[in-house]
């Protein structure tokens, strides 16, 4: 808190999936407004309250708390599809979405049929080299986005400016899908289908950095809500094997309209391993002969994509990589989630350091085929062997855990100040003194 205003943003430190759903679930509870800046309905959040499940894809965590405002931020790609499924999904596990408590900035852009269909025809063209993407259309958005010829939720709102965008824009996009063998697409029919979904949009549509700006006058509490992680960043990530959007801090300046210097702390998601959805250099995974591993953790971390269901790569968490994400994103606290699923292992692998053709090196390689000649440098530690599912006090695990995350707080260089023992809200331990734990009280 810095002069009254709080807004803090919460960001996969990883590779994405490192259950940052159920930490923004816990600590939207101290916030007025929760939004998120970046990406479109590829997030994939699953939030577990009581019995119910909640699989968020576009709107953030915090719509499930019905005193909360939302906010998709302009940075943000939004199907108009998904975000009407979404909304009327919730409201029938009884959660009301309203106007008033959901607001889509005007500056988003637009996903259109045509993005879906150009998603899959790039995939296809790039062969053995694919990205490994969901296919909604995201990145074909954000490439329309940058060449000036997307799609803005303001221009939607103009039945003529749409049609005329969708003539344009198609004109090109059947070129190439036509190119691919699949079927071209007419403008009328994109046009009826996604008008009256933008007139059902019309409501939700804000100046949202402005909501902010006076959100900020009245000292309500912001929390900025990221969706995939730092390594997969445009920018800083494994590139190209990343998201077409910044996921990092900077990103949720940018995204959100609100100035740099007001935000006043970012919080890093970690999780005990590693996982990995889609193609790309992965350093620490688990292959040939640590393949059981890498099953038993499958298993009991339920490492299935929540969105796709596709078996997600495993690996041992990597401090390199860890740091270089607290380098760019200046964190002033981890959550570690995901300790429990560790219980049951007798060894503990944890990656300290890379080497390249025996030579060591410092920062986090910038080229994605130098990661992949990577050899991990890794320190075995001893496992606790007992269970530690829905432990609540640090006092109360075993000995063996706490210095296993010592350990990790150590290697990254920042504190970790919640640990997660299980997938319910109340399975989380807050550090004492911690700054995380100043969120919390806050
Ligand atoms: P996110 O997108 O980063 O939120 O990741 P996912 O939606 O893939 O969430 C990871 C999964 O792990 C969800 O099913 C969570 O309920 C679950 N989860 C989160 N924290 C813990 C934990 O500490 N222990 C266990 N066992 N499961 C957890």
């Amino acid at each position: 808190m810095i002069n009254g205003i709080m807004i803090i943003v919460i960001i996969g430190a990883q590779w994405g999936d490192e259950g940052k759903g159920k930490v923004v679930d816990l600590l939207a509870d101290r916030f007025d407004i929760v939004a998120r800046y970046q990406g479109g309905h590829n997030a994939g959040h699953s939030v577990y309250v009581g019995e119910k499940a909640f699989v968020l894809r576009l709107l953030p965590s915090g719509i499930i708390h019905e005193d909360k405002t939302c906010v998709l931020g302009n940075g943000m790609v939004i199907d108009p599809k998904a975000f009407f499924e979404e909304i009327d999904q919730m409201q029938n596990q009884g959660i009301s979405v309203t106007p008033k408590r959901l607001k889509v900035s005007s500056r988003a852009h637009l996903i259109m049929p045509y993005h879906r269909a150009l998603d899959h025809t790039s995939e296809e063209r790039l062969g053995n080299e694919k990205i490994g993407t969901t296919l909604r259309g995201i990145g074909p958005a954000y490439e329309d986005k940058a060449g000036r010829r997307g799609i803005r939720v303001s221009d939607a709102l103009s039945p003529e400016v749409l049609r005329i965008r969708i003539e344009r824009n198609l004109e090109e996009a059947n070129r190439i899908i036509v190119l691919y063998g699949q079927p071209p697409l007419y403008a009328d029919q994109i046009f009826n289908e996604i008008f009256p979904l933008v007139e059902r949009l019309r409501p939700f549509v804000a100046e949202t950095s402005h909501f902010f700006a006076e959100a900020k006058k009245q000292n309500k509490k912001i929390l900025l809500e990221g969706a995939q992680a730092t390594l997969l960043d445009v920018d800083h990530g494994t590139y190209p094997y990343v998201t077409s959007s910044n996921p990092t801090a900077g990103g949720a300046s940018v995204g959100t309209g609100i100035p740099p210097h007001h935000i006043t702390g970012v919080l890093g998601i970690v999780r005990t391993y590693l996982t990995r959805v889609g193609e790309g250099p992965f350093p620490t995974e688990m292959l040939d002969e640590e393949e059981d591993m890498a099953n038993l953790i499958r298993q009991r971390g339920n490492e299935y994509g929540s969105v796709t269901k596709r078996p997600r790569r495993c690996g041992w968490f990597d401090a390199v990589a860890t740091r270089y994400a607290a380098e760019l994103n200046g964190f002033n606290s981890l959550a570690l989630t995901k300790l429990d699923v560790l219980d049951a292992l007798e060894e503990i692998k944890v990656c300290v350091g890379y080497e390249i053709d025996g030579k060591k090196i410092e920062t986090f390689p910038a080229v994605s085929q130098d990661l992949q000649k990577i050899k991990p440098i890794y320190e075995t530690l001893e496992g606790w062997k007992s269970e530690t599912l829905g432990i609540t006090k640090a006092e109360d695990l075993p000995a063996k855990a706490r210095e296993y995350v010592e350990f990790l707080s150590n290697s990254v260089g920042v504190e970790i100040g919640l640990i997660s023992t299980g997938p319910e809200r109340d399975q989380t331990i807050i550090l004492p003194d911690s700054v995380m734990e100043s969120w919390f009280k806050n």
